[in-house]
């Protein structure tokens, strides 16, 4: 399949928007230790953050990366940071959940609190804006259980959840696609790159021990005596967190059955005039939908450039053809975006699991955090704070996150590829499409 070549800026690029500003490298790497206290895989938000803290703790920590630092979701996301909005499909808060829903609910509100009182403490310049999210309705028939929605996130959480009919949408967002929708106060964005590049300046300042472009082929042992095989030598540690999220490979097979690594991708444009993008997103607040596969998209810092993120396939495919289809689900919200070009087309991989909820644990003695769904700015941060909080509590965790079954995919000699998600991901593109049509 061909784009269009007008569609792209002269000045495209088939890589992330954010690395403009921070591009991942290796500035702070060094050589392997022989040995630390903590040996964590992975310097996205969730390994960072572990390592902080127990940096903090007075622990020796390393983290390492195959990659350049951040160069996976944690530099290439839509940077939306949100307060339990996203949680578990599953999860309702309403009667007959019980208390533990409400509980998890509780956590991610104190994953957004946390994540925004870290980036003050550590005066992490991101471009954090918190002026909200707007959540539209694809169909009519998705309008009330928003309304249901607002309604128990008010009364489970306080966010500050508003009913938007149809006829005052406008004042929302300049497109009339949606059938009304909420409107969210405790929702926010940020720079994605920026944001990790503070992570990692702070984890450095704070002794973590960092090394850029090593695999980690593998890990022997038990809690206590790990010896951790990697690219550049071996390296003997007491502990082990896995961060790897939607990056999961063959090293921690247990783990790689039970997450499901799907692409999601992104493209922004090229500056538009101001009264424009005022247009289109009045109040600056980031967009996401009611639908099955759903779209979110925001202004970049500035407010001058549409960022829009969604599922244009369910496999990998090349930026260029994203950029495409993208282009096309944009203009379908935006027809005032038709000469709109594209400077910037990207994805990444986030990681799904089959209850839609993140979660931590431990698997032959190593610590983990997985299943960001998604929605982990916020989230991955709080839940590498959580296990980090779990080692320094000698193997105790107070986080719910810990304490729920975490099932495999149920797919017969499911191995982390998933063939059948062009499949799934093909019906529901038809109900919701269905459902829309219905009127
Ligand atoms: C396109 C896209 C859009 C998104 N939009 C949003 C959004 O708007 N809001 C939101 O809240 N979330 C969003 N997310 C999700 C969010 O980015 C992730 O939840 C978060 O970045 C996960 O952080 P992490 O540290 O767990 O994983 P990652 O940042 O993916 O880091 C995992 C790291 O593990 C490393 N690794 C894997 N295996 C090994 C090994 N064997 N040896 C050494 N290193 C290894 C990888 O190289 C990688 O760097 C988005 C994600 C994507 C991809």
């Amino acid at each position: 399949m061909k784009t269009d070549r007008a569609l792209f800026h002269p000045d495209y690029k088939p890589e992330p928007y954010w690395w403009e500003a921070a591009k991942p490298g290796t500035r702070f790497s060094s050589d392997l230790p022989n040995t630390t206290e903590i040996f964590v895989v992975g310097s996205g938000y969730t390994g960072l953050s572990a390592a902080l803290e127990l940096a903090r703790a007075g622990r020796a920590v390393a983290v390492v990366d195959a990659q350049a630092f951040g160069e996976a979701a944690s530099s290439r996301s839509g940077g939306g940071v949100s307060a339990g909005v996203n949680l578990g499909k599953g999860i309702s808060g309403g009667p007959g959940q019980g208390v533990q829903a409400e509980a998890l609910l509780a956590e991610s509100h104190a994953a957004y609190d946390h994540v925004v009182a870290l980036i003050e403490h550590e005066q992490i310049d991101c471009h954090l804006e918190q002026r909200g999210r707007f959540i539209g309705a694809n169909a009519p028939g998705h309008f009330p259980g928003l309304v249901k929605k607002a309604d128990m996130l008010n009364r489970v959480l306080d966010v500050g959840a508003e009913v938007v009919t149809r006829k005052d949408q406008r004042s929302e967002i300049g497109s009339d696609f949606y059938h009304g929708g909420i409107a969210i106060k405790r929702a926010a964005k940020l720079h994605p790159a920026l944001y990790h590049k503070g992570l990692l300046e702070t984890c450095h300042a704070a002794g973590v021990r960092l090394t850029a472009h090593c695999e980690v082929t593998g890990i022997e042992g038990r809690a206590g005596a790990f010896v951790v095989k990697t690219a550049q030598g071996d390296c003997r540690a007491e502990q082990v967190i896995i961060a790897t999220n939607g990056y999961t490979g063959g090293l921690t097979p247990q783990l790689r059955k039970r997450l499901v690594p799907i692409s999601s991708q992104i493209i922004v444009t090229e500056e538009l005039p101001e009264d424009l993008s005022l247009e289109l997103i009045p109040k600056g607040r980031t967009i996401s939908e009611s639908a099955r596969i759903t779209s979110y998209y925001r202004l970049t810092p500035g407010d001058r450039r549409v960022m829009y993120g969604g599922r244009a396939r369910f496999h990998p495919v090349d930026a260029d053809v994203s950029a495409g289809l993208l282009h096309g689900m944009m203009t379908a919200r935006w027809p005032q975006l038709k000469d709109a070009r594209i400077t910037h087309s990207w994805s990444g991989f986030v990681a799904m699991t089959t209850d839609s909820l993140p979660h931590i644990g431990l698997e032959k003695g190593m610590h983990y955090a997985a299943g960001c769904n998604g929605s982990g700015v916020a989230m991955m941060t709080y839940l590498g704070h959580q296990v980090a909080r779990r080692i320094l509590a000698d193997g105790l965790s107070d986080s719910g996150f810990a304490g729920i079954d975490f099932p495999p995919v149920p797919v017969p000699l499911y191995r982390g590829n998933p063939w059948f998600l062009p499949i799934i991901g093909g019906y529901y593109r038809l109900r919701d499409k269905w459902e829309r049509g219905r009127g």
